[in-house]
């Protein structure tokens, strides 16, 4: 089988530039390893029409880029505001607000120096705590700052976890989708000119004269003088080591973690936790419940619990039914997703994958280059495919 531009991953990453090109007239084939597309845009959904999200939650006005494919997609209209609820902290299994965990002297005395401290080129746990004071950071700040990326973010780039984007005033400031953020992911797959092949694993890549060769699992061949990767960081660099070796060699360098999510849906009646958009533990085996209470239900409640990894589903549960008070878990549902753990010099890194990819129509996206967001995926992707069209 034969296309223009063949992408494999079909995460956002994959599906926006697969949006792109398919909308500049090339025949795009994505090949996603799961049965579904979307990656860590996944969706719980019951057939009563409760959905509930298992990994991204939350978009905003400033993602442009995103919002631009909602409205070719034509989805703008399921846009859906999230109700203000606000994020709490779980302390002593008790439910906390942020500002109670606070020590407002240690913070009036700590945060001037935000005007004299440079964050480029600290981490996460040397920047942070300068700003907040020590026990803040420990108690309150750390484990917020943990609960972004669902992984100890203390070896972080301090400037990589927060930026500022130009809003769009037009789209509502704080969004999700109607029947969850994969619907996102259904929309831009469906685009004329995608053809999406789920259940396909890729398992080497080849080139041959100015062809590359993908072959999936089950032996199935796909061709293409155009690939993009859009997968985690060890997958791409595992896939191009034959034809891109010091490319391959400098993604194998990005860290990566294991992120485990674990939602589970109750009766309203049966949880008496106040609503929260976010709980935040200190030192549990989760590193942040997501709740669903920022599009109310009347009749549920749903919870992502994103636990740290090396635990098995019964602890899992037992923990989940500890804090929600209650084991009658109306459904569930387990996901597993990869996100990089960068470290300082890691723009350094991409920059040299950049460089080494310069000239070759490998075009490699993914949020292991700006940014974790969504929308930082959509800007590599629309990056990337600018300089597939300048190679056409
Ligand atoms: C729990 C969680 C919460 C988050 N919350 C937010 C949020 O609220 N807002 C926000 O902006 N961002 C959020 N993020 C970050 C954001 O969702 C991700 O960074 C982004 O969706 C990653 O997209 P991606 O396409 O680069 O990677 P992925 O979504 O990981 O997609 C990669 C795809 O490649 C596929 N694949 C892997 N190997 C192969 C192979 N060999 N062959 C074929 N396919 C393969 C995978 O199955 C997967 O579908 C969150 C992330 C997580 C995990």
């Amino acid at each position: 089988m034969q296309a223009d531009l063949l992408v494999i991953g079909g995460g956002i990453s994959g599906l926006s530039l697969a949006h792109y090109a398919s909308g500049a007239g090339l025949k795009t084939i994505v090949l996603e390893k799961s049965e579904q597309a979307g990656g860590c845009l996944s969706t719980m959904r019951r057939p009563d029409g409760f959905w509930l999200d298992l990994g991204a939650h939350t978009c905003y006005n400033s993602y442009s880029n995103l919002i631009g494919i909602i409205e070719d997609c034509g989805v703008r209209e399921k846009l859906l505001q999230r109700e203000k609820v606000p994020f709490m902290m779980l302390v002593d299994g008790k439910v906390k607000s942020i500002p109670s965990q606070l020590d407002f002297i240690e913070l009036a005395c700590s945060v001037p120096r935000i005007f004299t401290l440079a964050k480029t080129g600290r981490t996460v746990g040397s920047y942070y705590p300068r700003i907040v004071g020590r026990k803040n950071f420990d108690r309150v700040i750390g484990p917020a700052l943990s609960a972004v990326p669902s992984q100890r973010a203390d070896d972080f780039p301090a400037d990589m976890l927060f930026k500022k984007r130009k809003r769009r005033k037009d789209i509502i400031k704080k969004f999700t989708v109607k029947q969850g953020l994969q619907t996102v992911a259904d929309a831009a797959s469906g685009g004329k000119g995608i053809e999406l092949i789920t259940g396909a694993d890729v398992v080497s890549v080849t080139a041959t004269g100015r062809m590359f060769e993908v072959s999936i699992s089950g032996g199935r061949v796909f061709r293409s003088g155009n690939l993009s990767l859009a997968v985690p960081p060890h997958v791409a660099s595992r896939l191009i080591s034959n034809i891109l070796p010091d490319a391959a060699a400098r993604l194998s360098e990005i860290k990566i973690s294991q992120i485990e999510s674990f939602g589970v849906v109750v009766r309203k009646d049966a949880v008496e936790l106040p609503l929260f958009t976010g709980l935040i533990p200190v030192n549990d085996l989760f590193f942040s419940i997501v709740s669903r209470d920022t599009v109310a239900d009347p009749v549920y409640r749903g919870f992502t619990f994103h636990f740290r990894s090396g635990l098995d589903r019964t602890e899992k549960t037992k923990r989940i039914a500890e804090v929600l008070c209650t084991d009658k878990f109306e459904a569930s549902s387990e996901n597993l997703t990869v996100l990089p753990s960068p470290v300082l010099g890691h723009e350094k890194t991409v920059a040299d994958i950049d460089r080494l990819i310069a000239g070759e129509r490998v075009f490699i996206t993914g949020n292991f280059f700006s940014g974790l967001a969504i929308e930082d995926c959509v800007t590599r992707s629309l990056t990337e495919f600018h300089r597939l069209k300048a190679e056409l």
